[in-house]
């Protein structure tokens, strides 16, 4: 199929490789034109100057970006997407954004007979790398169906949710549970170091009972024990993902005061550690305030 591909960061730019990969037919835009000619020269996907340009031609476009405000913005003007999709393409919005501005897109896309879906992607850049992706699905089955076989290329599961919206309020709550599971695990563990039980030994036990999670298996084994903290996912998107769970929960009038204090505590953390920290590094906080590390 030919498709377009806008947004090559840190997750984008190996999803825009699985289509690649997949014999698709591929032009690619981003903000910073650099990191879209350097994507280019290695790959053979073409390199297009302006979203418009990127999207003409195209059956599927893909967006990645950090939010659905930023996708919002790359619709209007003479270079804007809507100048360069044609009736009848899709666009397949793979940011983990908010129902209500997805919701926004896809009506004013089928103003002008363009199909829309929220796709928002989960396994992290190493699941990428593998093309290899869990795809949460928002929209109509059958633009799904359309759209499939690229998504494929970079998807392994791939799940329809419901109606426009309903992906990107999935992998809220998704992000929720690991920016909670996260932060208690931390607290947690800075507890017990400082009562004096060595935090291997802990999280064998934990990891082998009730209490454990993909903080407690994966991440803080990873990347806290080893003082690794790699940068693969941004707080600030984190900060983003559960700032979206609870503001869907207020909307559904459920009470979610933990996923409340929960944004509340990754807002502190993003304005302490800043904009380019990664999610794991929020642990740094629960240890200056323990006056502990955990390793
Ligand atoms: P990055 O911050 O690494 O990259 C963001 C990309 O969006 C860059 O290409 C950037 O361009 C572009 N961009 C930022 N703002 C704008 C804007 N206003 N207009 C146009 N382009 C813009 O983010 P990720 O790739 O990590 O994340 C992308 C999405 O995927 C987010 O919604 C995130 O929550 C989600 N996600 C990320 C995962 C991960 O492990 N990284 C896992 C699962 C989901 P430029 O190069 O110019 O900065």
């Amino acid at each position: 199929m030919n498709v377009a591909f806008l947004g090559l960061g840190a997750i984008g730019r190996p999803m825009a490789e699985c289509i690649l990969r997949a014999k698709h037919s591929l032009t690619v835009w981003n903000r910073t034109a650099e990191r879209a000619r350097d994507f280019a020269q290695h790959t053979g996907a073409r390199q297009a100057a302006t979203p418009a340009e990127a999207a003409r031609g195209a059956e599927v476009v893909i967006t990645c970006l950090p939010n659905s405000p930023d996708v919002e913005s790359l619709l209007d003007g003479d270079t804007g997407l809507l100048a360069g999709m044609q009736r009848g393409s899709v666009l397949v919005d793979c940011t983990s954004g908010d129902p209500t501005t997805s919701r926004r897109i896809a009506e004013r896309l089928r103003e002008r007979g363009i199909d829309f879906i929220d796709a928002p992607v989960s396994g992290g850049v190493a699941g990428a790398l593998k093309c290899a992706l869990t795809v949460m699905v928002g929209g109509d089955e059958k633009v799904l169906a359309r759209a499939l076989p690229v998504i494929q290329s970079f998807g392994q599961k791939i799940v329809h949710c419901g109606d426009v919206g309903a992906g990107d309020a999935l992998k809220a709550v998704n992000n929720a549970l690991l920016a909670i599971h996260i932060w208690t695990a931390a607290e947690g563990l800075a507890t017990l170091v400082k009562a004096g039980v060595s935090p291997h030994v802990a999280l064998d036990v934990i990891n082998a009972s009730s209490g454990r999670s993909n903080a407690s298996m994966n991440l803080i084994p990873e990347r806290v024990l080893t003082r690794a903290f790699p940068r693969t996912f941004r707080l600030a998107l984190l900060e983003k993902d559960i700032g979206i769970a609870a503001q869907v929960a207020r909307e559904q009038r459920v009470p979610a005061p933990v996923m409340q204090l929960t944004a509340d505590l990754f807002t502190l953390a993003r304005s302490e550690l800043g904009e380019v920290a990664d999610h794991v590094e929020a642990v740094k906080i629960i240890e200056q305030w323990a006056g502990v590390e955990i390793q």
